[in-house]
């Protein structure tokens, strides 16, 4: 059987081009050490389950599927993350089109949105994200908390835009300073990437 595992995706930009609101080196780190390790820890586990399959061997379920969901969701969401950031000079600096007729149907403007997402962000205990989700069965936008990578998640709905707020994130940049870190966050959102997986 040929077995895929997962892989580090490239950056769709440089490493320096999220400069001065994110730093070349925080980038680099994040993604070929931090996101890197969830990917080695996805495929390391994957492995371990079909080598028990293979030889027959007990598995502690419990702890392995676990570790398995956090490696796997934080493999998603620095994917996501990358994405729907772009440099500032080349982004949209505010939603249009479709997910911002939604936006302003749900939170009732835009600038109600980031204050609503920002403390969201922002109030995440220890380690954890601020997400905007689209649900599908109300059809309408969430936010949400997301803590380490998957506790607190809701199965289904799409994640449109998620903010990763671990401390690797910004603390290189802004020390312990996290809210002033979701203010820049705000010049590299890329709206027409939110956009286009609001629409997808
Ligand atoms: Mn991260």
């Amino acid at each position: 059987m040929n077995k895929q595992l997962y892989k580090l995706p490239q950056l769709p930009y440089a490493y320096n081009s999220l400069e001065p609101y994110i730093s070349e080196q925080i980038m680099t780190l994040h993604h070929t050490k931090h996101h890197q390790s969830y990917v080695n820890g996805a495929n390391v586990l994957l492995e371990k389950i079909w080598d028990s399959r293979q030889k027959n061997t007990e598995l502690d379920f419990k702890s392995v599927l676990r570790s398995l969901s956090f490696n796997v969701s934080g493999h998603i969401l620095h994917s996501i993350f990358w994405n729907v950031m772009a440099p500032a000079d080349g982004v949209k600096n505010k939603p249009t089109g479709e997910i911002s007729k939604a936006i302003e149907n749900e939170f009732g403007s835009f600038e109600q949105f980031k204050k609503e997402f920002s403390q969201t962000a922002i109030s995440v205990e220890g380690s954890g994200w601020g997400i905007l989700m689209y649900d599908r069965l109300s059809q309408r936008l969430l936010i949400a908390q997301i803590e380490k990578h998957n506790l607190n998640g809701y199965p289904e709905h799409k994640i449109l835009l998620p903010l990763d707020v671990w401390e690797h994130s910004y603390y290189l940049d802004y020390k312990n300073d996290r809210a002033k870190f979701v203010e820049a966050f705000w010049n590299v959102v890329n709206w027409q990437e939110v956009e286009n997986r609001f629409n997808s």
